[in-house]
């Protein structure tokens, strides 16, 4: 083992057209890391450096500081010589200093999630052979001033300390500002630079003890190991939790030559991107700054110049500036540097095509040359998503299996949240206007804190601007409003990945954190008021606006249908009422899977019957009360029929424990006693009586028909009838009846009994037939263990995961959420077993029910209605495991209708 570590490669260089690692090395060289490489070897200018590997982070995690740096320090000392050669300077020199940043990067993109260093490199000797080389003292100090800045926030720990705390050294920077009475930094001299650079290194030995280090090594060695650390950061590790990714993936470190953006006015830096990450359309865009570093794009400080013409004139539109003012005040970088911009041009063009994805890319202009600092795919809006993978298809950049591999399935759920209705938009009052950074709409009340978004169910987060440590609230909130920033800035980047609508730069807010106001135009609005933002045209609005319900149309429409010619699943959905089968079938849901049929007893007109029911003390009396729900049952059966329009619906015989159906509380117990004119210690005996220690493993589910068969034959009745009247209406109805929580076939058995006979008396009294199947759910360990025996007499299967999650675990669904936090955190679970199916041991059960069944009766029907009929991961297990079809909630069937299609693509790239 030592040995094998011991030659283990660990740093990758690239730069000069070559490098050791390329794009499909992601895991080991973070995404950042890989692309870089691939990026020097296709000949783009990117300044030279080398990775770290994401494998010695965790090495890092394991063996401590110590040894992590014996481990790669020649490795590392020979990759910074190499990098000194390419750019003619030499680390710690002191007459010709070679100056590097220092950065994290993780397989996936985290944006700010982790720490970044730049600059490094600089020290008290140093900062004058910059000043000398480039003939400029204030640039020399102003980078000093930034290094010190931030090596002392990532590195020494420097950070507020609460939430109403500036950050300390901005602190610093404020007073000095003032002290001279200038606003912008700009307007700081060299001298009051190296006045900041003296007074923030004295704060840090005054705050953390110890003294900025001035070797440059010390400085590097500082620097890797606090990105290591970031990984486990709080930042980070939420990041990581929302989106499932495992602690042990690590992060990569990439060191590179410094290029400055901030060298004057023939230097600059900016972020683009080769189409629009918000609406998709396909034009290159993004966002620059002339003498500038990196970090002052996206963090908001000023705001930035659109790089395109077009892009430029769209801006000028939205901000109400005159052409005259744009041109000179904002001109773009393709009217500013157009040799440059047609070199960026030409280079987002290659790349877009050299990956084919959409592409996000940082670079810097350092005095007239142009430098590539990252490229990788962009995040994107689920609109935005859909309509790239489509055009990309249309312009045959890609094909129609990777179309539709290119779809984050869950990331549709943006494309089927409510829009404004634009009737109700027309009369509303728009208040201000910023940039459209993620687009949908959101109504919701003001909160100024990100740690107190929970206050409203509804909450609009108002920043004067976002930053990592935001994160858990926006993520909380409807909709996030900054008052600076630009198109790239933290707020609308994250939102966009996030899905989540977003107004940036609306420079008209005015915020008071302190008071909890803010001043639009001299109105003030306090926390609660209700907003809402529409993010696709930057308008806010006062009060709330009412929304409507989406369409499936476009390019989704587009993706929909191509979906459908791949996958071998069908998507059926789960649905109690006709107006949730209707909207299960117009997103393309091609049968019902599970009618919950108790959902209908819980309306005001049947609950009551339903109590009466229950409350009877004889089989007569039960009877009496089934036949008043029967007509009701019917009708509603009628209606699901009619919107299924003659596809397939599975209807479930009663399952839950009757004592959901009795009222608990005091008052509503004796109402019940006078509707029913019985006394209420008779109500309250019952309720006593109905009471379980495990309700969940009580007396539920079959247990239920079989010992009050009324129930069953009621149930078989109004589905039978229902299906006997549609058909004579024309439309025809072969019904699927479902008999719950079957663990033995006797079960089985003697509720398919009372169906057939039920439906046998119906057909006589009726004088007429309809098809009609029965079937079971698959929901206890011990069916799926019996399934041959099953699959004997029963016509289908159906398997409810949420039962048999909870009976294989033995944890119970209700109860759960108590622990299951702690263990995803703890790690001793890699997912919630009740939102994605546990494949190892749920699986496992399932594998053999299908197997079991199948064996006896090879032409069984097998489905899934349990919730992971709509996770993508489960999809794909269902389409491994044979399935005819999964059944979900109607919202998630596009969801469903794209995983299957794209587990249907990988199983057969894994077979051929
Ligand atoms: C299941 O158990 O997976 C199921 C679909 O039934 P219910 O959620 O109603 O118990
Ligand atoms: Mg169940």
């Amino acid at each position: 083992m030592e040995v094998i570590q011991e030659i283990k490669k660990r740093v990758y260089s690239f730069g000069d057209r070559e490098a050791d690692g390329n794009a499909t090395m992601k895991n080991l060289l973070g995404g950042k890391g890989a692309n870089l490489a691939e990026m020097s070897k296709i000949g783009i200018p990117v300044p030279p450096g080398f990775t770290i590997t994401t494998e010695v982070c965790t090495e890092y995690n394991k063996l401590g500081q110590e040894a992590t740096v014996n481990l790669i320090r020649e490795e590392v000392r020979e990759s910074v010589k190499r990098i000194g050669e390419i750019m003619g300077a030499d680390f710690g020199s002191s007459s010709n200093p070679l100056l590097i940043s220092v950065r994290s990067g993780a397989r996936v993109s985290m944006p700010g999630m982790m720490d970044t260093v730049l600059n490094l490199g600089l020290n008290d000797v140093t900062v004058e052979a910059l000043a000398k080389l480039t003939g400029n003292d204030r640039f020399a100090w102003d980078s000093y001033r930034r290094f010190v800045q931030m090596y002392g926030g990532v590195v020494m720990g420097m950070k507020p300390e609460s939430k109403e705390e500036i950050d300390p050294f901005e602190a610093i920077m404020e007073e000095i500002k003032e002290d001279k009475g200038i606003e912008l930094d700009t307007d700081l001299t060299t001298e009051d630079l190296k006045t900041l650079v003296f007074r923030f290194k004295e704060a840090i030995t005054k705050r953390t003890g110890n003294t900025l280090p001035q070797d440059p090594w010390e400085q590097l060695w500082g620097a890797v190991i606090a990105v290591f650390n970031s990984w486990n950061g709080d930042r980070a590790v939420y990041y990581r939790t929302m989106n499932g990714y495992p602690a042990d993936w690590g992060t990569a470190v990439n060191v590179q030559a410094m290029v400055y953006g901030n060298m004057g006015e023939n230097s600059g830096t900016g972020v683009c991107f080769t189409r629009d990450a918000g609406t998709g359309e396909n034009v290159f865009n993004g966002e620059y700054l002339i003498n500038a570093q990196g970090e002052d794009v996206v963090a908001g400080v000023r705001t930035p110049q659109q790089i395109t013409k077009l892009g430029s004139e769209r801006w000028a539109e939205l901000a109400q500036v005159t052409e005259e003012v744009r041109r000179e005040t904002y001109p773009s970088l393709e009217e500013i540097m157009p040799s440059i911009y047609k070199e960026l041009f030409e280079i987002q063009r290659r790349l877009e095509i050299h990956y084919r994805n959409m592409q996000d890319m940082e670079f810097t202009i350092q005095n007239g040359k142009l430098w590539i600092l990252q490229t990788r795919d962009g995040k994107r809006t689920g609109a935005a998503m859909v309509k790239i993978a489509m055009d990309m298809l249309k312009e045959r950049l890609i094909n129609e299996q990777e179309a539709l591999l290119r779809v984050e399935p869950v990331k549709l759920d943006e494309l089927l949240h409510p829009i404004f209705d634009l009737t109700a938009l027309k009369s509303a009052t728009a208040i201000a206007q910023g940039l459209p950074a993620s687009p949908g709409a959101a109504t919701g009340q003001i909160v100024f804190h990100s740690d107190e978004v929970e206050k409203f169910k509804h909450a609009i987060l108002v920043r004067v601007e976002t930053s990592p440590e935001d994160l858990e609230g926006m993520h909380r909130a409807k909709g996030i409003l900054t008052a600076r920033g630009g198109m790239t800035s933290h707020a609308a980047v994250v939102a966009r990945g996030m899905g989540k609508c977003c107004i940036s730069g609306a420079g008209a807010l005015k915020i008071n954190y302190k008071t909890r106001t803010m001043v639009i135009d001299g109105r003030e609005f306090h926390e609660g008021d209700w907003i809402s933002l529409n993010g696709s045209t930057g308008n806010i609005y006062e009060g709330k606006i009412a929304t409507k319900e989406p369409e499936l149309t476009g390019e989704f429409a587009e993706i929909m249908k191509l979906s459908d010619k791949y996958r071998t699943l069908k998507i059926r959905t789960n649905a109690d009422t006709p107006a949730d089968a209707l909207v299960g079938r117009n997103f393309g849901a091609q049968g019902i899977g599970l009618t919950r049929t108790e959902h209908m007893f819980f309306e005001v007109d049947r609950i009551k019957a339903m109590r009466e029911m229950i409350l009877a003390s004889s089989t007569k009396g039960r009877k009496r009360a089934l036949d008043k729900l029967l007509p009701m049952q019917r009708s509603d059966f009628e209606g699901i029929f009619e919107a299924m329009d003659g596809t397939a619906v599975t209807i479930r015989l009663l399952d839950p424990p009757l004592h959901e159906f009795v009222p608990h509380q005091l008052a509503h117990q004796k109402e019940l006693a006078e509707d029913l004119h019985v006394s209420l210690e008779m109500v309250k005996a019952k309720v006593a009586d109905l009471e379980e220690f495990n309700p969940m493993l009580g007396h539920r589910g079959c247990r239920l028909g079989i010992t009050y068969p009324e129930i069953t034959e009621m149930q078989t009745r109004a589905i039978i009838e229902a299906a006997i009247n549609v058909s004579e209406k024309g439309v025809q109805m072969k019904p699927e009846i479902m008999v719950p929580l079957v663990g033995t076939i006797e079960e089985f058995r003697a509720q398919k009994e009372v169906i057939d006979k039920t439906a046998e008396l119906v057909f006589a009294e009726r004088n007429t037939k309809v098809e009609y199947k029965v079937g079971t759910m698959i929901e206890i360990p011990r069916a799926a263990l019996i399934a041959d025996q099953i699959a004997n007499e029963a016509q289908f299967f159906s398997f409810g995961t949420n039962d048999l999650t909870q009976m294989t675990y033995g944890y119970s669904r209700d109860d759960a959420g108590k622990f299951m936090p702690i263990y995803l955190d703890k790690n001793i679970l890699k997912a919630d077993p009740f939102e994605t199916i546990d494949q190892k041991g749920v699986g496992t059960l399932m594998r053999i029910g299908v197997g079991r069944g199948r064996e006896v009766n090879p032409w069984l029907k097998i489905g899934i209605c349990g919730e992971h009929g709509g996770d993508p991961a489960s999809i794909e297990f269902c389409n491994q495991l044979g399935m005819d079809y999964v059944s979900c909630s109607p919202f998630r069937v596009p969801i469903a209708r794209i995983s299957a299609a794209q587990a249907a693509i990988k199983a057969q790239a894994r077979n051929s």
